[in-house]
This record gives structure tokens, sequence and C-alpha cells, in this order.
């Protein structure tokens, strides 16, 4: 018979539905809709399932430090002294501590309720810095892991060739960073060629690391080997960034990039903190999507999003996990919405009248948003999209007898330390199961050789 579920309670386009059956198509993607209180001999879920939430920005390598830079290293220790650290760090990977790095976190990532990855790449030469036979050595390793642990990848090669505005000479530090222009289109010829099993993109590093000719060549390059793929850049995340960028064009960053680039919606601004009337209101009209990253702009202390101004102008967004110290997409949308709360002194900002329970609210944008800036049919229940859902658990807390359908994702962001998710399903196939992954012992083997490899280096 024709694969598809039956869901008891779903989070669709029109809120909270009871009893919905729907079929998979051959393809992975949800069938038509349909409300019926018979099966009709579709398996049942019976735990509220909301669609899997798509994660628009991460570095994967970077979880192998999670935790390791809590440490207090100068009186005025910031973001900076953080990428002294990253840098250290990032020397030290082998090809194969990247695969095995990179699959543990896509499965933690997987638990976390997340079910796409958009990975912003940018550790592409060996140690010593210089080029790989392959260009594409490290983005071999990143996608063989999203294969071994089933979550979809959307990979973007990153440009990086600077240390800082106007064409500054890359630090030595940066040297497993560096692309040449001929390197860089090799990569991105090869990686077409090899694209089956992932979607491709392109990310200029930073305004920092990319001059304005640049740009343009990169413009250009995506429109002869990848029209309309997604780009995403970061942007402002820091004051000094700003600062920099104010010395070097009299522009902000944000308003610099808008001026040199056709910013529209296949774009993706990641971070953009630090931001002036103006800039809202440009990237809200651009129809770009700004990639948050909340627990990572916590740790680092990057500063607090204009979260309430951009969604008054009609701005999209959506979430990532960036330097992956956080997995669980609850934690992400948790933070978000309390650095409002501090920021205004409110409760329950980020949501509407008319859709007034803030962890439906938040899970839908940014589930919707993180789509956009993948360039995916994904983050939906809905017909057509990718049959990617998460199935939150009602049985092992107690207390869920108390909460109301629509507020169930209310209570599994807002209590606790992380949602109870039993199942991932990507294109309609279980992923996880019981919260395990099917290869679990194997992952963690390789990730915790890899580990010990990195702490002798250290
Ligand atoms: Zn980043």
């Amino acid at each position: 018979m024709t694969k598809g579920f039956h869901f008891k309670q779903a989070l669709t386009d029109q809120g909270w539905l009871k009893d919905v059956s729907v079929s998979i198509t051959d393809t992975g993607a949800f069938g038509a809709l349909v409300q019926d209180d018979n099966p009709n001999g579709y398996p049942v879920i019976s735990n509220p399932v909301v669609p899997g939430m798509p994660n628009l920005h991460s570095h994967s390598f970077q979880y192998a430090m999670a935790g390791l830079s809590e440490v207090r290293r100068n009186p005025v220790d910031s973001f900076w002294s953080w990428r002294e650290m990253m840098y250290y760090f990032a020397h030290n990977v082998s090809p194969e501590d990247l695969q095995a790095i990179t699959a543990k976190l896509y499965m933690d990532l997987l638990k976390g309720g997340y079910t796409e990855i958009v990975e912003f790449h940018y550790l592409h030469n060996d140690a010593d810095g210089s080029y790989y036979a392959r260009p594409e050595e490290l983005s071999a390793a990143i996608i063989s892991a999203a294969n071994q642990t089933g979550l979809s990848l959307t990979h973007l090669p990153v440009f990086y060739a600077h240390a800082n505005f106007g064409g500054m000479s890359p630090q030595d530090a940066q040297r497993r960073f560096i692309n040449s222009r001929d390197q860089y289109l090799r990569m991105i010829e090869t990686l077409k060629r090899q694209q089956s099993a992932y979607h491709l993109g392109i990310a200029p590093h930073s305004l920092r690391a990319v001059t304005e000719g640049e740009m343009s060549w990169l413009m250009e390059l995506r429109q002869d080997l990848l029209p309309g793929c997604p780009v995403h850049i970061h942007v402002a995340e820091q004051t000094k960034e700003v600062e920099d960028s104010l010395a070097h064009s009299g522009k902000r960053s944000v308003t610099a990039l808008m001026d040199q680039a056709p910013v529209d919606a296949a774009w993706c601004l990641i971070h953009a903190t630090h931001l002036d009337d103006s800039e809202v209101a440009a990237i809200a009209s651009s129809g770009a999507t700004v990639g948050l990253c909340p627990m990572t702009e916590s740790n680092l202390g990057d500063g607090i999003f204009r979260a309430v101004d951009y969604l008054a102008a009609g701005g999209h967004f959506g979430i990532g996990s960036d330097s992956n110290i956080c997995t669980q997409a609850v934690q992400e949308l948790r933070t978000l919405e309390y650095s409002q709360r501090l920021l205004h002194r409110q409760r329950n900002v980020l949501c509407t009248m008319e859709s007034p329970n803030v962890g439906s609210y938040l899970w839908q944008s940014s589930a919707i948003g993180g789509a956009r800036a993948a360039g995916r049919s994904i983050g939906r229940i809905a017909e057509g999209c990718r049959a990617d859902f998460v199935e939150l658990s009602y049985e092992k807390q107690g207390n869920m007898a108390a909460v109301s359908p629509e507020a169930v994702l209310d209570f599994h962001i807002f209590s606790g330390q992380k949602a109870e998710i039993s199942s991932v399903y990507v294109e309609g196939r279980k992923i996880i199961d019981d919260g395990q992954h099917p290869q679990q012992s194997a992952i963690d083997a390789k990730y915790i050789s890899a580990m010990q490899r990195l702490a002798e280096k250290l």
C-alpha cells in the first residue's frame, strides 16, 4: 500500500490539527493532508508532530571545542580572543577527525530536532596551509558525515581571502581557510559534478574576508555555475566589524553589503546583530533571511538582534547552531525569546495576537525561514514539502495533562532543559527512533578516538 502516516496532532500551515492522514511520495515528500479520524491503514503517531527544523548555520569542526573556551585568558575576553582559540584548534583537525566530529555533531543535531544542516564550510587547506590535491578534500568529510547520519545537507563552501577590509593580507593563523580564485572555482566545479545527495550554495565569508572585486567575481561564478543558489555571509556580528567598515568605506557593514551585492530572497545574512534603522528596513525589504544563532551569540557576547523591529518590518529569520555549543533547537528558540524579554522588559515578545503561543510562533517562523535560507522545500508539514518531521514525546513528561494542544511547543521550549524528542524523520524515513540513532556506537567510538588524538596535540 501507499506509504504514509496518520498524525493524531500535527503543527501545519492551518495551526495545530487533529487526525491528519498524509501519504509520502516516492521522492520523500508529503502528499495532500486529509483530516479524517480513520487512519486507513497508515501507522498512527499519537505524539504531537512538528516540522523538522532546518539549521541554517554551522561550522562543524567547532563542535569539538564546545565547552573548552570558557576560561578567562585576558581581562577583557571577547569574540576576538575566542577566535584565537578557534584558530589554534582548527590547525590540528585532520580529514579523518573532521569526518568523526561532524558525524557526532550531525547525529546530535538530529536528536535535537534538526533535519537539515546548512554547513558554512571554511576549513579548506592542509595544516600547513597548502592546498590539498583535491580542493574538496574536507568538504568530502562533511558530505560523508551527512550521508552516514541521514541529516540532509546544504553545503556552502566559503570563499575566504583576507584578514580585514581593504584586502588586508591574511594572517598565518588563517592559513587553512584561505582560497585562491582558481582553487575555489575548481572546488565548486567538482562539488557541482558530484552533487546528488546534497544541495550546493556559496558563501563569501564576510566583508572582512572578501573584497568588492572578489564579491563581483563570486556573483559571476554563481551565475555561471549555480544560478539562484543560496548565498550566505557573516555580517555585523561584532561592533568592531561595523567600526572597521565605517573606517574603510564610510558605510556600516550591512549598508556596505547592500550597496555592493544583489541581496535578495536567496541570501542569508548570518547574525546581522548591529543594525541601524535603515539597515533593519533594508534587510526586511530585500527578502533575505537573517540567520540567528542565539546560543553562540550569547556565548560570544555578540549583542542582541533587533528582532522586534525586524519582525514589525516583515523580516524573515531562521536559527543556526554556528559554533555548535548547543545542539537543541528548543534552546536556541528559548534564548532568542529571553534575549528580547531582557531587552524590552516584557514577556511573550516574539509572537503576534493572531498567533499568541510563543513556542508555535517561533518554531514555525524559524522552520520557514530556515527553508528559505537553504533554498529547499522543507520546514512545513504541507503537500509538496519534504517529509521531515519531529515527534515530541508526551509520555516522558508526567505533567503534560494540563497542556492544551496549542501549548505543546510552549511547554517543550520553556519547561525543562530540552524538548523530549522521541523520533525524527527525514524524507519520511525514521532516523532517530526513541532518542537513538542506529549508528550511535560506531559514531561515538570514532568521535572519542578523534578527540583523544586532538587532546594529545593541543
Ligand atoms: Zn559562523
